[in-house]
């Protein structure tokens, strides 16, 4: 994690605070953007990828689509799984800096459908 100056007071606070220690205002770093894209296939693949972000369901992804949301800045752990027969799940965590917008790479192993995340 990161110190930032908060946008109101400019106290010094961890750009993953949810509220300013000093001025009480919520999101003191600004707030964050995380997309989430799925990498598209040249075939097959058509099976939902289900998303959940920090355990909150998000739906599913379609390949070559993607998904955006606005985030508190900090760490975000992010969770993918195919929707279908015996496909592995995965999760890895993303610290997403206030103000930016992050976008995530989601790709899936033809092995065993196991999602390989990369940051961009
Ligand atoms: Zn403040």
């Amino acid at each position: 994690m990161a110190m930032i100056p908060c946008r109101e007071c400019g106290e010094t606070i961890s750009d993953g605070a949810p509220t300013c220690p000093k001025c009480g205002i919520p999101s003191p770093g600004g707030q964050a953007r995380l997309e989430i894209k799925r990498a598209s296939r040249l075939m097959g693949a058509l099976v939902p990828l289900n998303v959940w972000v920090d355990s909150n369901d998000m739906g599913t992804i379609s390949p070559g689509n993607s998904i955006s949301l606005t985030v508190a800045p900090g760490v975000h752990r992010i969770e993918c799984q195919l929707l279908q027969g015996h496909n592995k799940g995965g999760a890895e965590e993303f610290h997403v800096p206030a103000g930016k917008h992050l976008t995530v790479n989601v790709s899936t192993s033809k092995w065993n459908g196991a999602p390989i995340f990369s940051a961009e």
